[in-house]
């Protein structure tokens, strides 16, 4: 379980090109059990990054690489890889659907893999059950759609459905922004607990202090991007 990025660079399509490359030569890996965190000013192409590094999004050049199979611009991506790197999202309101309870937002995954049209609770209760506990939810919630419990419940919920699929590569873009306290230690122990399962665990975030405390590796995008020094002035 790897990620590995080699000599990656990136512009936006119709961004100027007298900016410059937002990425350039990027190379990052990330070993199996290791938590690397990666900071960066708002606006240095973290995001544009991650979504690389998930393979959404094709690097112009260089390549991906998860578990050891390699990924450059233009080779399709297998469904059974998109599904082995799990994604967690900034926003956990942006990201979950309003209509769907929270049972169903976190084994949706675990359907949908079996190719059912819509989640299942109660067929996936046991993983469902253990998915919870791992978030730290309290059974209640599951039944409840995401406008009644707090961001912090929710985004726990998206870490699970995150996990659900047991992802050999775990990529966080700012997975405890708007979170408070409690529920932030809730969502990086998640993640340690991840890592020590084996998954290669990749957090960006500003928030160098609460990331220092379940990070191995601790990376910062300007000195691993050769472009770092225009990034941010954009
Ligand atoms: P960060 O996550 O570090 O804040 P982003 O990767 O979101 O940075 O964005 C980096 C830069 O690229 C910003 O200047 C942003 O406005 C620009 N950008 C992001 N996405 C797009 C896009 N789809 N098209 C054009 N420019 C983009
Ligand atoms: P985040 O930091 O979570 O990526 P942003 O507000 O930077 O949030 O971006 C939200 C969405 O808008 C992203 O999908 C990003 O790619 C896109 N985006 C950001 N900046 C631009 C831009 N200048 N032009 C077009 N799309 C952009």
């Amino acid at each position: 379980m790897s990620l590995e990025l080699r000599d990656v660079s990136y512009t936006h399509p119709g961004t100027d090109p007298a900016a410059g490359r937002l990425l350039d030569g990027l190379d990052l890996s990330v070993g199996a059990g290791e938590v690397t965190g990666l900071c960066a000013p708002s606006g240095a192409g973290k995001s544009t990054l991650l979504r690389i590094a998930a393979l959404m999004v094709p690097a112009d050049a260089g390549t991906v690489r998860i578990n050891g199979q390699e990924f450059s611009r233009g080779t399709p991506v297998p469904r059974e890889v998109r599904r082995s790197v799990g994604v967690v999202l900034q926003s956990p309101r942006a990201a979950a659907d309003p209509r769907m309870r929270l049972d169903a937002l976190v084994c949706a995954p675990l359907a949908f893999r079996e190719g059912a049209w819509r989640p299942r609770p109660r067929r996936h209760a046991g993983r469902l059950a253990e998915l919870a506990e791992l978030a730290q939810l309290d059974p209640e919630l599951l039944h409840r759609y995401p406008h009644q419990v707090s961001d912090g419940q929710l985004q726990r919920a998206m870490v699970a459905r995150a996990l659900a699929l047991d992802p050999d590569v775990l990529i966080c873009d700012e997975p405890t922004a708007q979170l408070d306290s409690e529920s932030t230690a809730a969502v990086l122990g998640m993640l340690a607990n991840r890592a020590a399962a084996g998954t290669a665990v990749l957090i960006a975030s500003h928030d160098t202090a609460a990331l220092s405390g379940v990070a191995d590796k601790m990376l910062d995008l300007g000195g691993i991007n050769r472009a770092g020094d225009r990034a941010g002035h954009a």
